[in-house]
């Protein structure tokens, strides 16, 4: 059987195309896209022309029987989103999820992740990550999402859109308080690159304050809440004394 590549593309800035990548567009029979214009554009820029397919959330189910055929049948394929890494708010993970059910090699060209990127900047603890992706559009919604992250310890990663970065600032700032400390990163690898950070309150205020810092693509980290691990290993180790007690 085939092979099907899982290929990260750019978030942004062309140049972060691997030299790998390309060479993965190149040699399969076809190319699984979110939106075949806009993977048209991207093949155009470098000069890659192979048959491009419509994969997305309303077809995946249906065409990934077929595109497992294919692979089957000895053909290699790759699956590219708009932007960054598929599957990572993306479509694709039924097509995978069928590859590996029928035993076909699911291999990754690994790349572009906004929130990794956005990561990697901000100055907040990286050893342990909750990726929320988007929160719920809807008020209600999003609240409810939000409360049960307020007493989470790991950092938190969020995608957001330009329309409803406000609210969305507004709302953590309900749940998590105000001064808890955010990164919003916007625009990564693009020409209007900006990384906020501060006090959630405050950078609501920044970007309140400047309709530019409300335009593009944003990646929101939050800070953990307090751990409270120091309390516990105390009383770990309490315990752990009036045992000994205990013990011959
Ligand atoms: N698969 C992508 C990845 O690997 O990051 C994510 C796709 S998701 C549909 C698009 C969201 O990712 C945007 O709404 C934004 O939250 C975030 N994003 C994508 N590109 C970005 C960029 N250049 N800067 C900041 N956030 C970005």
């Amino acid at each position: 059987p085939g092979t099907l590549h899982v290929v990260a593309t750019p978030i942004g800035n062309l140049g972060d195309l691997s030299p790998r990548a390309l060479d993965t567009l190149r040699a399969v029979a076809a190319i699984c896209a979110e939106d075949t214009r806009h993977t048209r554009q991207l093949l155009a820029h470098y000069g890659v022309e192979r048959p491009l397919v419509a994969l997305h959330e309303h077809n995946e189910e249906q065409l990934a029987e077929r595109l497992v055929a294919r692979l089957l049948g000895g053909e290699s394929l790759a699956l590219v989103s708009d932007a960054g890494t598929p599957l990572v708010s993306d479509p694709g993970f039924r097509l995978v999820r069928a590859a590996r059910a029928a035993g076909v090699a699911v291999s990754p060209v690994p790349g572009a992740c906004a929130f990794v990127a956005a990561l990697s900047v901000a100055g907040l603890p990286s050893d342990r990550l909750a990726f929320e992706g988007f929160l719920p559009a809807k008020a209600g919604a999003r609240r409810e999402r939000l409360a049960p992250l307020a007493s989470e310890t790991r950092t938190l990663a969020f995608y957001e859109s330009a329309h409803r970065i406000e609210e969305t600032l507004s709302d953590m700032g309900t749940v998590f308080g105000g001064d808890r400390r955010v990164v919003v990163a916007r625009e990564l690898t693009k020409l209007f690159e900006t990384v906020l950070d501060g006090a959630l309150d405050d950078v609501r205020a920044r970007i309140a304050a400047d309709p530019n810092q409300r335009k593009g693509e944003f990646v929101v980290l939050v800070q953990g809440a307090a751990d409270d691990a120091d309390a516990r290993i105390a009383e770990g180790k309490r315990l752990y004394a009036k045992l000994g007690e205990h013990l011959p």
